[in-house]
């Protein structure tokens, strides 16, 4: 004998789609295996479902869509068996509850697509980026060769070196310039200038009475650095060369603060 209230029709079609909590499935499970109307019933509900097998791709539903499911199915059990449930109602339900899953299933198919589509086109956008700061990198370090390259060329064919003592806050420091008579180019190099503090930057000067001609400005990174030097005049026209620590733009006129002088 059984009592009409613990039928559990209302679970069938959750039960067909796999959808149940754990609690509900075992209430089934125990039901069916003793009510044959209950069980039949279950069976038709799973046949209708296997028709699910031509509607969509099976792929299992992240629970979020199983518990949407569950409550879109309660609710057309709700809306369209209020007293008695007809076997027409049942097929109706169950068609609705089929087009559901097959909607739901597409969609879950297609955010999932979505999803791996935007991961593979940032991935794409990252790699990009880091190609295009590796290629700057590469182009920065080029010019630095070619750089270094011509500087080289300028100290191999240098016909005179001068050198340059240090003073003041850089009393280790020394420094070679390396020029050839009656030619703009020549190339400083310096070893042991200190750190400078924010701010402020080494100077180069050529000078001669009443001239103290600017030049390139600096900030060494290595112990050794070579610097190149582009005076107006051909560098054997001035008599003396220096170094200087000035504000980080640069000065027109040398400051106090000598840390390298040579005569030319
Ligand atoms: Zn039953």
């Amino acid at each position: 004998m059984e009592m009409h209230a613990e039928h559990i029709e209302e679970l069938a079609e959750g039960y067909a789609l796999g959808a149940l909590e754990p609690g509900e499935r075992v209430r089934v499970e125990q039901h069916i295996a003793a009510c044959p109307p209950c069980k039949r019933h279950i069976d038709s509900v799973e046949d209708t479902t296997h028709m699910l097998a031509f509607v969509a791709t099976p792929v299992a539903p992240p629970p979020r869509c199983k518990l949407k499911l569950m409550e879109k199915v309660a609710r057309e059990q709700f809306l369209q068996t209020p007293t008695r449930r007809s076997r027409t109602v049942n097929a109706m339900s169950m068609w609705a509850a089929v087009a559901t899953v097959a909607f739901i299933m597409s969609g879950a198919w297609s955010m999932r697509l979505q999803q791996q589509l935007s991961e593979v086109t940032g991935a794409q956008n990252q790699i990009q980026g880091q190609l295009a700061s590796l290629q700057t990198e590469r182009a920065t370090m080029t010019a630095q060769i070619a750089q270094l390259t011509t500087l080289e060329s300028v100290v191999v064919a240098a016909e005179a070196v001068r050198s340059l003592h240090g003073a003041g806050s850089a009393a280790n420091a020394s420094a070679k310039t390396y020029m050839t008579p009656g030619k703009n180019e020549a190339v400083l190099i310096v070893h042991n200038l200190p750190q400078l503090p924010p701010g402020k930057i080494y100077q180069v000067w050529v000078a001669r009475p009443e001239l103290q001609q600017p030049l390139t400005m600096f900030n060494p990174v290595d112990t050794t650095e070579p610097v190149p030097l582009q005076p107006p005049e051909p560098m054997d026209s001035y008599n003396w060369i220096m170094v200087t620590i000035e504000d980080a733009a640069g000065a027109q006129q040398p400051s106090k603060d000598t840390v390298l002088f040579g005569e030319l």
